[in-house]
């Protein structure tokens, strides 16, 4: 901090300057603002808002519309996109196990592998 009279090197808390004798006018400090509440986007889930989606994601079809709204929607909650992505990637994991499942199946029934006598 430098005097405007006479340009001399002022401490940092000088109320005046100690070689001329000029008050140092001070700028108000700046009033501390309130920390600005998060966007609503970015808010975190409840517990009571999982469980109404996770209850969501037990219908069949309505889960898959929920989730693929929830996830690709230009806004909504960030939260609630990331869980919904995460039971997309599941449900995808899921569908593939059982295609490779059945198909296995398959495959050992057709090639006489196992038999289903007795079963059907
Ligand atoms: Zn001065």
């Amino acid at each position: 901090m430098v005097c405007k009279k006479c340009k001399s090197v002022l401490a940092e808390d000088a109320l005046y300057c100690e070689k001329c004798g000029k008050p140092v006018k001070r700028k108000p400090a700046a009033k501390k603002a309130e920390a600005p509440l998060a966007p609503e986007a970015l808010w975190p889930l409840t517990t009571a808002q999982c469980v109404g989606i996770l209850l969501a994601f037990c219908v069949p079809l309505l889960n898959l519309i929920l989730m693929v709204i929830w996830a690709y929607a230009p806004q909504g909650n960030e939260n609630r996109r990331s869980l919904a992505r995460a039971g997309l990637i599941l449900c995808g994991a899921v569908l593939v196990l059982a295609i490779m499942g059945l198909s296995a199946f398959l495959i050992l029934v057709n090639t006489g592998a196992i038999t289903l006598t007795g079963v059907v």
